[in-house]
């Protein structure tokens, strides 16, 4: 039992003596020797549990007087051993009960954390703490001792439950302090740098292209890139064993599927799932088995579709030479030349002026000293094309043009190779 409370249970102990003391030299006065002896017996009994020399030497000589029935004597000594042991214990209680608080309070200002502070409360004023078991011992303390003990013991609880309420306090302000500051973002860090990419010449050049026509109100249309036989090839007028299918170089699959050859199926898409006005810019990826320095299994393609009332050849003409401009500079002419396609007619090819030389350099390494650059293929949409997808031919007339935005970039940037634009080699896409 720590200090405090067997201070309190000595004296409890004292009370008892004092209690059995005063009933021997109760005893005394009567000259009873039997009972006298056996209440000197008693006191110096409770004596030994207080474990004070002085008291138990003081009962001793009480026993010892009685034996020679000198009641005077003896009631004095026990008179003296009662008030000792009350006054000197009390004294003793209330000391402790300083000292104790004292210590308690230093531990509790020294608690790190909440945590460690409610395992502080427990043990000052938890149910199996000295301070209960003071109080639970008030009540056998001599009656002038209890008021002593108890406002000692009250006054105890009161100081340590305000230390702790201090400190709690204390404590959550820090925690929420380190919590803050855990949490808190360094502005003047320096940022993570995020490596900056570039648009791929094709991509640039597609962008171009889709961007001039969507200003002219035309919508972006997109398919599939495995395609169904009946929307690559019987659907734009070449229907099965026509010699046009043998020029595609198509990379057939299984089911009768295809990689499509070209974004001409987006057309027919379009069509089948809209009446007329059509305005469309088509672009995507299309396949062809062919490799060489100007072919890529692999290329994109931007097709576009006008069908409305009225529309000419002249339509078409004006359109693209206002693409071209957009794309390669104000100062370049087109020309249409006559071509052949299976879903046009008339079929054009249309030729942008060499936008490096003008024409006027024999030689000029982008057009070859020609001075024109084949740039697309083009026409009025055949007649056949719109019967196939429910439109009236004798209403509605349309163009539609494909070209090739990968060539378009190896003109403007001037590079030979096609395949290069494909070969991810960074050092050379990091040019753009
Ligand atoms: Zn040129």
């Amino acid at each position: 039992m720590a200090r405090f409370a067997r201070e309190a249970a000595r004296l409890a102990d004292a009370s008892k003596f004092a209690e059995q003391a005063r009933r021997a030299a109760e005893a005394a006065k009567h000259l009873d020797a039997s009972k006298f002896a056996e209440q000197a017996r008693r006191a110096a009994e409770a004596a030994k549990h207080l474990d004070v020399s002085k008291f138990a030497e003081r009962a001793r000589r009480a026993a010892e007087a009685a034996k020679h029935l000198d009641a005077s004597k003896f009631a004095e000594q026990a008179r003296r051993a009662a008030e000792a042991a009350s006054r000197v214990d009390r004294e003793q209680v209330v000391a402790e009960a300083s000292r104790f608080t004292e210590q308690a309070q230093a531990a509790i200002r020294a608690a790190k954390n909440l945590a460690e502070l409610e395992r502080l409360r427990i043990e000052y004023l938890g149910r199996s703490s000295q301070l209960t078991e003071v109080k639970k011992l008030v009540r056998e303390l001599p009656v002038e001792a209890r008021p002593e003990v108890g406002g000692v013991a009250n006054r105890a609880s009161r100081d340590l439950e305000d230390a702790i309420k201090v400190r709690a306090e204390e404590l959550a302000f820090i925690e929420r302090e380190a919590r803050l500051r855990a949490e808190a973002v360094d502005v003047t860090l320096p940022g993570v740098p995020y490596p900056k990419g570039s648009l791929h010449p094709s991509m640039r050049v597609v962008d171009e292209v889709v961007d001039f026509f969507v200003g002219l109100g035309y919508r972006v249309a997109e398919g599939p890139e495995v395609e169904t036989d009946y929307y690559n090839f019987t659907a734009l007028n070449i229907p099965p064993g026509h010699p046009a299918r043998t020029m595609q170089d198509t990379f057939f699959l299984d089911e009768g599927l295809v990689l499509r050859t070209h974004t001409s199926p987006v057309q027919i898409r379009t069509m089948l799932s809209q009446e007329p006005p059509v305005y469309v810019v088509c672009p995507g990826r299309t396949y062809r088995r062919d490799s060489d320095p100007t072919h890529t299994p692999m290329f994109n393609q931007i097709e576009g579709l006008a069908v409305d009332r009225g529309i000419t050849l002249s339509h078409l003409k004006g359109t693209l030479a206002a693409m071209a401009r957009h794309v390669f500079g104000e100062d370049v002419k087109v020309r249409l030349r006559p071509s052949y396609f299976q879903f046009t007619e008339p079929s054009v090819e249309l030729d942008v002026s060499c936008f490096v030389c003008g024409g006027s350099d024999p030689k000029c390494k982008v057009c070859k000293g020609a001075g024109w650059l084949e740039m697309l293929g083009a026409g009025m949409v055949d007649p056949a094309v719109l019967e196939e997808v429910g439109y009236d031919p004798e209403e509605y007339t349309g163009f539609a043009f494909g070209m090739g935005p990968d060539r378009m970039a190896m003109a403007k940037y001037g590079v030979a190779d096609l395949r290069l634009f494909f070969e991810g080699d960074l050092r050379f896409l990091r040019q753009f």
